[in-house]
């Protein structure tokens, strides 16, 4: 079934038409920002939530809502100039993201663990068989993403849950390897 897309305003901060199927959000004045101009802000305004055991979002707050349009447009003068800084503290880096849990499953017969590292993305994007490395300790693993998972979908049962790792956003990034060690704080780092 094709999906409509009946127009629903227009995108406070860009102009572009708000389609009916994109995720939008709604500032503290009741303008609308388009998905296209949230992807850029998320970074500066992270959405925060927690989920349960079953992948249920239990609360969901998020940062950018509290905005009116008038910081809106200020922090989207302001967000390359942001994200630079950032990239600097990590050694310019492409993307960055802090690992606040790890869930384990046995790989099977002969085949390495595989990890699922839950945290969120400090800038950047992660995508499926990206070639990252990940930091622990002093000891530094080099790995490809199985795949980037809605967060709180570890397990089968949820489908294909797979999404980008977006900056300001939380998700699991899914891989696995011979004796890799993996906890919170780690940082998994695409150059
Ligand atoms: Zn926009």
């Amino acid at each position: 079934m094709a999906k409509k897309t009946i127009e629903r305003g227009f995108c406070a901060l860009c102009g572009r038409a708000l389609l009916s199927p994109e995720g939008i959000c709604t500032l503290s004045d009741g303008n609308q920002v388009c998905s296209k101009c949230i992807r850029r802000l998320r970074v500066m305004l992270p959405l925060i939530v927690s989920v349960d055991s079953n992948g249920i979002i239990k609360l969901r707050n998020d940062t950018m809502q509290k905005l009116n349009l008038a910081e809106a447009k200020q922090k989207m003068q302001n967000v390359t100039a942001y994200t630079e800084k950032l990239r600097a503290n990590y050694q310019n880096a492409n993307a960055v993201f802090a690992v606040d849990q790890v869930q384990t499953e046995k790989g099977g017969f002969l085949k390495p663990t595989i990890y699922y590292a839950t945290g969120r993305v400090i800038y950047g994007y992660f995508d499926p068989a990206d070639q990252v490395q990940l930091k622990h300790g002093g000891n530094a693993f080099d790995l490809e993403l199985k795949n980037v998972l809605k967060i709180g979908s570890i397990s089968a049962s949820f489908g294909n849950n797979t999404v980008q790792g977006i900056g300001g956003t939380q998700c699991v990034l899914q891989f696995s390897g011979k004796g890799i060690e993996c906890a919170p704080g780690d940082l998994i780092v695409r150059r």
